[in-house]
């Protein structure tokens, strides 16, 4: 999970609105009043004015480029992004960007054919059908079964920036602006952002079977900087998921973000360089779940055990951590920011125990890799955007809770650090070796937390890591909604969570 606050950080002057002939969706349509996913993006893709793809003709050219294959879809999809930007009091930017297109996908055996568009249309279809019917190479397959339809609603379908003006979103940046430098003469610079998305997909089958999503997802980030003698240091918070814009506008919402940006900010003017070594380390609840997603999470995705890549690889069965850990991958926590009411193959997303007490149980899985090891898909195929083929990946992976509470496991280390937030990490698969660093972090002395230190990165080796968790608090959170996962050069936003924990013997990196 790099770059966790890319789109923040890249908010750029959006591209020209690619495609005129799309109306913007609002609530006032009352199919999107009825939730119903599939007449909105019939609408969307089909029957708008100006459409150039019928349904019966997407259909037909669909049916006919999946002839002969083991599986495949045409996947439609339709998106709009504002982002939003300030910086020093005044917008620095903003952009509003729809985008739309299809990606068409034949599977055959370990193979696959893809091709996509930005035009939804039939001669547009037509040409991907050629390109993706070369995978048969006078070869046959025989079609999977299509995923089960499902009736669950995890979010509201209608497009989160209904019910509100932009005027008053871009207003929400400057008055968050105004109340941290009124919060504290320390701060000297103040950065937030607000980010709405819309997407609108339809997944259509060989066979007929279709399946559609509309997915709202919101995110407001607000980073402060402190100067005291001469010293600067920064803090950000940022939270969000798939609800309405107007849950962000909440002052009650916006201020907590901002106060915990200056927090963070102020703990690092006093904080002192970090020792390194080995030593014991006590995790905070919630975003550091990002370890378990990099030292373990993709190293559980169907493909990289497929292929033997993982360093998880053949072990189903087997102890990989240490008893008391079991961790899930689950897409149906309502409003959550890696929820998904179906996948972008169709499949329902569901919740996965990957590793249970300790012992592998499972991988997560898209359709293609799942048929090949012979199980059922998950609900974890995922792709960036209608131009990407899905790949296994993760939603919102998270680790139950155990019974510690956070004073047994500061007072039982003699000497070691408390790690409360982390920027970002990165994890090579195959050796499973992973780096984070830490944002804001403590020195535990003799079972008290005492001072703040900065600059201290958690090296490690993901199996190995799980085997070096000695205590499991009770206090399971999920982060606020900020994560965005990369694989093979597509970003897609998940969720982490875990309680506080307490692992023996990890390597700390430190500037001391
Ligand atoms: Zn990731």
């Amino acid at each position: 999970m790099k770059n966790i606050f890319r789109n923040a950080l890249s908010v750029m002057a959006g591209r020209a609105e690619k495609n005129r002939s799309i109306p913007r969706m609002s609530s006032s349509d009352p199919a999107i009043m009825a939730s119903d996913a599939l007449a909105v993006t019939d609408r969307l893709f089909y029957e708008t004015s100006g459409a150039l793809l019928g349904r019966g003709e997407a259909e037909r050219l669909t049916s006919g480029a999946l002839e002969g294959m083991d599986d495949g879809e045409l996947f439609l999809e339709y998106r709009e992004t504002e982002s939003i930007s300030l910086e020093n009091g005044v917008i620095r930017s903003a952009s509003f960007d729809t985008s739309s297109g299809f990606g068409l996908r034949s599977v055959l055996g370990e193979e696959s054919g893809f091709a996509h568009s930005d035009e939804i249309s039939e001669s547009a279809l037509r040409r991907a059908s050629e390109t993706v019917q070369l995978v048969r190479a006078g070869r046959s397959g025989q079609q999977a079964a299509a995923p089960r339809s499902t009736n669950t609603q995890l979010y509201p379908g209608s497009n989160p920036m209904d019910g509100t003006e932009f005027a008053r979103r871009a207003a929400v940046l400057q008055e968050i602006d105004a109340y941290a430098r009124a919060a504290d003469a320390r701060v000297v610079q103040v950065m937030a952002s607000l980010n709405t998305e819309w997407q609108a997909v339809q997944i259509l089958r060989a066979d007929g079977g279709r399946a559609a999503d509309l997915r709202p997802l919101v995110r407001l980030n607000v980073s402060v900087v402190v100067e005291k003698d001469g010293r600067r240091e920064s803090g950000s918070h940022g939270f969000g998921g798939r609800y309405e814009v107007a849950r962000l506008l909440d002052p009650a919402a916006w201020k907590g973000a901002a106060d915990e940006a200056l927090r963070m900010a102020l703990v690092l003017l006093e904080a002192k360089p970090a020792p390194a070594g080995e030593m014991e380390v006590v995790l905070g609840s919630g975003w550091p779940g990002i370890l378990l997603h990099e030292a373990v999470g993709h190293g559980l995705e169907g493909d990289f055990n497929r292929k033997g890549t993982s360093a998880f690889a053949g072990l189903v069965g087997q102890r990989v951590a240490s008893p008391g850990v079991t961790v899930v991958d689950d897409g149906t926590l309502p409003g959550r920011r890696g929820s998904l009411t179906v996948d972008d193959e169709g499949t329902p997303s569901g919740r996965t125990v990957m590793i249970e007490d300790g012992i592998l149980t499972g991988f997560i899985q898209d359709r293609q890799n799942a048929r090949l090891m012979g199980v059922r898909p998950t609900g974890n195929g995922r792709r960036q955007s209608y131009a990407y083929p899905p790949l296994p990946r993760m939603t919102n992976t998270l680790m139950q809770g155990g019974s510690a509470t956070t004073e047994e496991m500061i007072g039982s280390v003699k000497r070691g650090l408390y790690a409360v937030h982390f920027g970002g990490g990165q994890v090579d698969i195959t050796s499973g070796k992973f780096v984070f660093s830490a944002s804001e972090a403590y020195l535990i002395e003799d079972g008290k937390v005492t001072v703040p230190v900065k600059g201290a990165t958690l090296i490690g080796n993901g199996p190995d890591a799980m085997t070096k968790v000695s205590m499991i608090g009770s206090d399971v959170a999920l982060d606020p909604g900020i994560g965005t996962c990369g694989k093979a050069g597509q970003g897609v936003p998940v969720g982490v969570g875990q309680p506080t924990l307490k692992m023996t013997g990890l390597t700390v990196g430190g500037t001391a």
